[in-house]
């Protein structure tokens, strides 16, 4: 699913200039058409978002500002466990890409735009009626495209359950060692 889109984290550098963003550093983020119905990402320092020769200026895309964040690692590692630990439940769950964890990859997403960790940039609907909703993860520029599937209010609560199982649930990580 996610492929699709293929969008990409933020760049290291602007696109146009090559000027790396450190952190505290500014620039904006822009959502370019491209063939296939595909959507590509550019990032653009400040200054050449303001260019107004570039194509990136035309209203009708997808742009948004961005802030680096300046966090030292030493901060970053203070994180409250279970916030690393959601995004990372979130991204497992998408790259696995079964049809039955729909529901709750939808209410983990809410609940990570709830706490501020994801922010909604873009609602699209698939040819087949769905509604796909695109989460920018605030800290890394990450983007997770997560498919709305209408849920109940009774469907609420046995997902939350499911989501608290998971998270209470050793999961395998992908390269750091465990600490006991
Ligand atoms: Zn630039």
């Amino acid at each position: 699913m996610a492929s699709e889109w293929n969008i990409h984290p933020r760049a290291a550098a602007c696109a146009v200039c090559g000027t790396p963003f450190e952190p505290g550093s500014t620039g904006v983020s822009v959502l370019l058409p491209a063939e296939g119905g595909i959507l590509l990402r550019r990032d653009l320092c400040t200054a050449c978002f303001a260019d107004s020769g570039r194509p990136e200026r035309d209203a009708r895309l997808s742009a948004w500002k961005f802030t680096i964040p300046t966090a030292t690692p030493k901060e970053a590692k203070s994180e409250p466990v279970q916030r690393e630990t959601a995004i990372y439940l979130l991204t497992r769950l998408l790259e696995a890409g079964r049809p039955e964890d729909t529901g709750v990859i939808y209410l983990l997403a809410i609940l990570l735009e709830r706490s501020r960790h994801l922010i909604e940039r873009r609602v699209t609907r698939e040819p087949d009626g769905r509604k796909v909703r695109l989460y920018e993860h605030r800290a890394t520029g990450s983007f997770y495209a997560v498919t709305d599937p209408g849920l109940e209010d009774a469907d609420i609560a046995p997902l939350q359950q499911q989501i608290i199982r998971l998270l209470d649930s050793p999961a395998p990580q992908p390269s750091e060692p465990e600490t006991p």
